[in-house]
């Protein structure tokens, strides 16, 4: 079989397993799981990858499985994840009551995806012209949600990261691999031009109790410590260039008491989101400066907390285009597809993305927006047939008789070592008192 014989050949098994791909993907639908306790979920992958008869690791940053097909001959060893993990939306149609966790972001079907494409591409006839090897890999919290929880496995010393690839990277599961790619659930068929990073931050304001009524002089008021540093944050919005995306936004979890005691303390949970690692630094420096010139204006102390982070995502253009030409050529001609739409939200994709030649794209038959209750499969075959074509199909690309474009696409530089992305990483996770 020449290439695009081999595609057609493997369109058709995927066609084939038309039903066992939408079943299973309904039945991951149904089990929807939080950041690290993706128990069922995991077992789901281990299961599948038993009965498809592809040696597996499971265990990996607590809920991790990974999976290899090594076809035997020399090439470029490339990673094609699938997320475990759901989100908290408990409105959500398919939310597990207990604990409200829903795959309103899609992780299941494109965990499918993963699961389908590692399927096909072990069919004796198919690996016979592929050239390297294959993890497959189901990857736990994306969405590093119920983070005590999290904070809590980390004081323990389970993990070292709230999210799960980069876990994965500090246990040195990437360390043989060259190209990473995934797919997320959308509206549409699209590729991205890049992705916010982030770091969460707790700011934390420390004044001193008194009688609100009676002797506030006596006082120093940790809420209007914590006011005066939001305005000072607003008024940086201005030095932040449109190219580095910046957005600042959070939420106030503790704000005092009592109406009649001066609050002593006061919290405000931000997350700094930029288009760069140094983007990032630059606007996460300035709210911490503002939160400095609090605590001395005030006469007050504050603690500037760096909680967790994800990496900026950047995209390897080249690949996009092997991807593009899969979906426009072959899963979705004639259907519109979008290109380089930039998403100042976070993936920790981003943190794959710096370290080797990734790709993110997006495939379509969801409406609605992610993270609500309203996101939902609208078309089944799209949601979890297509999407395993689309990633079989790279695969193929990638990795064809003497896997020559994978190895040039492996080529490509990445943005930094993993040394340097730990290094980084482990900034992001740092506490400064002021003054
Ligand atoms: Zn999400
Ligand atoms: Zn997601």
């Amino acid at each position: 079989m020449n290439k695009d014989e081999l595609k057609r050949f493997v369109s058709s098994l995927l066609d084939e397993r038309k039903d066992e791909l939408i079943t299973n993907g309904e039945a991951l639908l149904r089990m929807p799981e939080l950041s690290y306790r993706e128990y069922k979920t995991s077992a789901f992958v281990c299961d599948f990858f038993q009965k498809t008869g592809l040696p597996f690791r499971k265990d990996i940053a607590i809920t991790g499985v990974r999976a290899e097909l090594d076809t035997g001959k020399d090439g470029p060893v490339i990673a094609i994840m699938g997320e475990l993990d759901a989100i908290i939306v408990p409105n959500h149609p398919f939310a597990d009551p207990s604990t409200g966790a829903a795959h309103a972001c899609g992780h299941h079907a494109a965990l499918n995806a993963m699961l389908g494409c590692a399927a096909v591409l072990s069919h004796p006839e198919v690996k016979k012209h592929l050239s390297g090897r294959i993890s497959f890999m189901a990857t736990p919290s994306e969405e590093c949600q119920d983070q005590p929880y999290i904070a809590g496995l980390i004081k323990e010393k389970k993990i070292q990261f709230f999210s799960g690839k980069s876990e994965m990277i500090a246990e040195n599961e990437f360390d043989d691999i060259q190209i990473a790619m995934m797919l997320h659930a959308g509206n549409s068929n699209f590729t991205v031009s890049g992705f916010n990073g982030f770091v969460m931050k707790r700011l934390i304001f420390k004044g001193k109790s008194a009688h609100a009524g009676a002797y506030p002089e006596q006082g120093v008021n940790a809420v209007s410590m914590m006011r005066s540093a939001m305005a000072l944050i607003d008024a940086q919005r201005d030095t932040f260039r449109d190219e580095d995306h910046i957005r600042i936004h959070g939420y106030i979890p503790e704000g005092g008491q009592a109406v009649n005691v001066v609050p002593d303390q006061a919290v405000f949970t931000v997350q700094v989101r930029g288009a760069s690692p140094q983007a990032i630094r630059d606007a996460s420096d300035k709210v911490d400066r503002c939160v400095h010139g609090t605590a001395i204006a005030f006469g007050g102390k504050a603690t500037v907390e760096n909680i967790f982070g994800f990496m900026p995502l950047v995209n390897y253009p080249e690949f996009d285009e092997i991807h593009i030409r899969n979906i426009t050529g072959i899963v979705a001609p004639g259907e519109p597809f979008t290109r380089g739409v930039y998403r100042p939200a976070s993936t920790d994709m981003g943190d794959v993305s710096m370290l080797m030649p990734s790709l993110h794209g997006y495939f379509r038959g969801f409406a609605g927006t992610a993270h609500t209750d309203g996101f939902l499969v609208t078309d089944p075959v799209q949601a979890y047939v297509d999407s395993a074509k689309i990633l079989a199909l790279n695969a193929i690309d990638l990795l064809f008789g003497d896997a020559g474009c994978g190895k040039d696409i492996g080529a490509l530089p990445p943005m930094m070592g993993k040394d340097l992305y730990l290094k980084e990483m482990r900034a992001f996770s740092s506490s400064v008192e002021y003054p």
